[in-house]
């Protein structure tokens, strides 16, 4: 067929995570843990399947996991989510973005970004006949140029995406910058996607600002979770949205029919870890604070420059001492004459990205990370 994505092809992650694998390289690519999440997660699934919660969950997601979100929520942004409509179980996060950028993007309809961003979100916004307009934003702290911002708005632009805790870049949008946004499209019909998959893996002094702490912003926004981040399970694809009635009306007619909904007993099991340790979640900063810190320190003797880190668990080193290869060929000699395998920053970018930067992810066990850095050391 003609393809609807002629430009698109396998995503960097598959790519680097199947070249780790061909190589034997230790995979700091892909963005996810070689460790297990809590137990009690574990068996609060094989609990509810034993039970038999086997059959279609709710569409919009099961109640008791809606309850425990909406609660956190206002816990932590000072916001409480309408049980009933602000809030959709997604499959991922991933769902989640789509579901959101299909509802809201009509065609022609501009859509900003910031570069380097996250790669699902640009087909999506094409197959919704959307025009991405991609914000460049410079290391090594990756902050929004409002000025710049602002000249870019047209009355067109019908959507803001931004992604905090950022991911590639570990930079962390303080509430400064939700005024910004705030002040620059208060008179607009412009709505916000605030995917903040990392909600719970800042390491920022002022902690996370979410879009939802933010009064006006969240009645325009949809704010989006991923469970796989929180809990170390990126495979149980659980994440939610919550954003207003009037918007999650419109974003359900596309989960309906993408998936209609998502796993009943791991959103029960999820319900019960929210509920019986919240403090899993309050402790993640320094859980990962922590492995950040043995990657930094296991590198201080290499020739990498590391970047600043606030928030993810995906830290940035600039390679410019060691090779003078474009960062996709860096990475891919890195993960076949070192093996170490990384992420290339440039494929997150529309323009060309001259910086000599990769992307290395620390949801490792210790002995990974410092297997990894003693190899990193000898370049
Ligand atoms: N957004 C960002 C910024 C991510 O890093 C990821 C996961 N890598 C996702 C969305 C997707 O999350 P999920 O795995 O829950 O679909
Ligand atoms: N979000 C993960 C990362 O940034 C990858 C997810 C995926 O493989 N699609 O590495």
């Amino acid at each position: 067929p003609q393809s609807k994505l002629p430009a698109l092809g396998t995503t960097i992650f598959t790519q680097m995570s199947a070249l780790a694998q061909q190589h034997n390289a230790i995979n700091l690519s892909q963005g996810f843990p070689d460790f297990d999440g809590p137990r009690y997660l574990q068996e609060r699934l094989a609990f509810h399947v034993a039970q038999g919660a086997n059959q279609y969950a709710p569409m919009t997601g099961v109640q008791a996991l809606r309850e425990a979100i909406a609660d956190k929520t206002a816990e932590l942004y000072g916001h409480k989510p309408d049980v009933n409509t602000d809030i959709t179980v997604t499959a991922g996060a991933t769902e989640a973005l789509y579901a959101a950028i299909t509802a809201l993007v009509r065609q022609g309809d501009e859509v900003i970004c910031f570069d380097p961003s996250y790669d699902s979100y640009a087909p999506a916004v094409e197959l919704s006949g959307g025009v991405l307009k991609r914000i460049a934003l410079q290391p090594p702290h990756f902050r929004v140029d409002w000025q710049q911002f602002v000249a870019q708005l047209s009355d067109r632009t019908r959507l803001v995406i931004l992604n905090t805790p950022h991911n590639p870049s570990a930079t962390v949008w303080r509430k400064a910058d939700f005024a910004a946004l705030w002040q620059a499209i208060a008179d607009r019909e412009i709505y916000v996607l605030s995917d903040e998959v990392y909600e719970h893996i800042c390491f920022a002094e002022q902690g996370h600002a979410s879009v939802l702490a933010h009064p006006q912003l969240r009645e325009r926004a949809v704010a989006v979770s991923s469970f796989g981040k929180t809990y170390h399970m990126t495979g149980w694809k659980v994440g939610y949205c919550v954003a207003p009635a009037a918007i999650s009306a419109e974003l359900r007619k596309v989960h309906q029919y993408l998936t209609f909904s998502v796993n009943t007993p791991a959103q029960l099991a999820l319900a019960d870890m929210l509920r019986a340790e919240p403090e899993h979640y309050r402790q993640l900063p320094e859980f990962y604070r922590a492995r950040r810190d043995v990657l930094v320190n296991a590198l201080s003797n290499s020739k990498l420059e590391i970047l600043p880190c606030e928030g993810t668990y995906f830290l940035l080193a600039d390679y410019s001492a060691v090779s003078d290869l474009d960062d996709v060929s860096f990475c891919q000699w890195l993960t076949k004459e070192v093996g170490v395998a990384a992420i290339p920053l440039s494929v997150f970018c529309a323009d060309p990205f001259p910086h000599k930067l990769i992307r290395l992810c620390f949801a490792k066990q210790e002995s990974t990370l410092l297997a990894a850095a003693e190899r990193l050391c000898k370049l």
